[in-house]
């Protein structure tokens, strides 16, 4: 009530409406803070609004619901928790042509039923019944719409016959809208992150496809070797007498290369698949060495010599093995592909790790002696689909620039004198 007996709105009911009004801004406040921390759970989000919607409308049972194949999927719920469990295992999970959900279904708008027990005629069905039998006495069933499809519903519930009002019902659509909305950017957050993912694959397969002359001949090497040791032993046997020590040194000579090999092919493998993201203890060293060793012959092929400058006692990093090797495999491919063209100049290439204690984690640097970084290419290096090379795509930097950052680190490219290029990147310890 706003307004006296004699017309005149009192200060208690200002004072009543200003409360109204900071409990819904902070209602509002919460829920865009839940879909700001956590664009990927929808969980916190649904938790948030219901919570709201429950409390402000004064209702004694909230339940939130999605629309998917199999029927409204229960995502939150609030309230007594007996009626809570006493509701929920009679509420429907199919939305039914004739029934009341049925006729929201067609009708797109809020159902309010003031008073359960009031006869309603054809109106009444066996959810009806059912949510009455459960102790409820007033309802409201607000659909949650997606380009006019119904995502979902909101529904509230009182034990007693007390129906909501005009301004409960319009908070409750906003709520409506507000979960509608989340749910479209996280599909939408979704879509981009498989998109990303997609990218970042063809990318690195790409990118092996470059390398396929040197992994070849990676792999062709032990299987040589293999070879060469199994003709030895082969006249070891046939010596006269046969020297089994020699054959059995000889045999154990193979196993190694068959399992070199086999590193290899497993390497290529796992770069090469198409996996989920996954959050890891890496220890990077590892990582790099395995990028180094699938990039040795190529790195030969274009007599560029490989340094290492690892710290010891490297802290593990937290991340994606295989994607933190595929911004490895852009960087120094890059930095082979810049020497390539050298002249008779230095070939350098020295990959560095140390620990950066002040920020808890390591920088890794991959510095070459090529041409290095002309002023344009300095500003736009990592802009999507910007390439200097005849043959070049331009998304390898780019790609490993969201890579480092969606690991909560920094990628970023510098010039050296006199020569050369060095690319920095710093991941946070595990
Ligand atoms: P692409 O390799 O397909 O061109 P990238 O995004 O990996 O795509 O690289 C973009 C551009 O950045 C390259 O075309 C090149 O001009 C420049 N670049 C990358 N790495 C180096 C480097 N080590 N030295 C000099 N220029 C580089």
């Amino acid at each position: 009530m706003n307004e006296s007996i004699h017309g005149e709105t009192t200060a208690y009911d200002l004072q009543d409406r200003v409360t109204e009004l900071i409990e819904q801004q902070t209602a509002i406040s919460e829920v865009l803070r839940a879909i700001a921390s956590s664009p990927h759970d929808l969980q916190p989000i649904f938790d948030a609004i219901l919570d709201s919607a429950t409390r402000l409308c004064r209702a004694d049972l909230g339940s939130l619901r999605l629309s998917e194949e199999s029927g409204l999927r229960r995502v939150a719920v609030r309230g007594d928790p007996l009626l809570v469990s006493q509701a929920l295992s009679l509420v429907p999970v199919f939305v039914e042509k004739g029934s009341f959900l049925g006729r929201l279904a067609t009708s797109r708008l809020p159902t309010h039923i003031p008073d359960f027990t009031a006869p309603e005629g054809d109106h009444r069905d066996d959810h009806w019944i059912a949510a009455t039998n459960a102790g409820f006495r007033t309802g409201l069933i607000v659909p949650l719409l997606k380009d006019s499809e119904i995502a979902g519903i909101i529904t509230l519930g009182r034990k007693r016959v007390q129906p909501f009002t005009d301004k409960q019902i319009s908070l409750c659509k906003d709520f409506a809208v507000q979960a509608a909305i989340a749910l479209e950017i996280t599909r939408r957050e979704r879509q981009y992150r498989e998109a990303q993912m997609a990218l970042a694959h063809a990318n690195r397969v790409t990118t092996m496809g470059q390398l396929t002359a040197s992994i070849t001949h990676e792999v062709n090497q032990p299987i040589t070797a293999a070879i060469t040791y199994a003709l030895a032993a082969r006249r070891w046997l046939s010596a006269e007498p046969p020297n089994f020590r020699e054959v059995d040194d000889t045999l154990s000579l193979i196993v190694k290369e068959g399992r070199r090999a086999g590193e290899v092919v497993e390497r290529v493998r796992a770069l090469v698949k198409r996996v989920p993201a996954r959050k890891d203890a890496v220890a990077i060293n590892d990582a790099i060495l395995e990028v180094i060793a699938l990039t040795r012959t190529e790195a030969a092929n274009n007599s560029v010599s490989v340094r290492t400058q690892f710290a010891e006692d490297l802290p593990r990093v937290q991340g994606d093995r295989v994607q933190l090797q595929q911004v490895m495999l852009n960087l120094i491919v890059n930095a082979i592909q810049a020497m390539s063209c050298n002249g008779e100049g230095a070939r350098e290439l020295v990959i560095s790790v140390d620990a950066i204690p002040s920020v808890g984690g390591v920088r890794v640097g991959v510095r070459d002696t090529g041409p290095g970084l002309s002023p344009e290419s300095l500003s736009r290096l990592f802009e999507p689909f910007y390439t200097t090379k005849p043959d070049g795509m331009g998304m390898g930097l780019s790609i490993c620039r969201s890579i480092i950052e969606a690991h909560g680190g920094r990628l970023w490219a510098t010039g050296c004198e006199p020569r050369g290029a060095l690319f920095q990147f710093t991941i946070p310890a595990d």
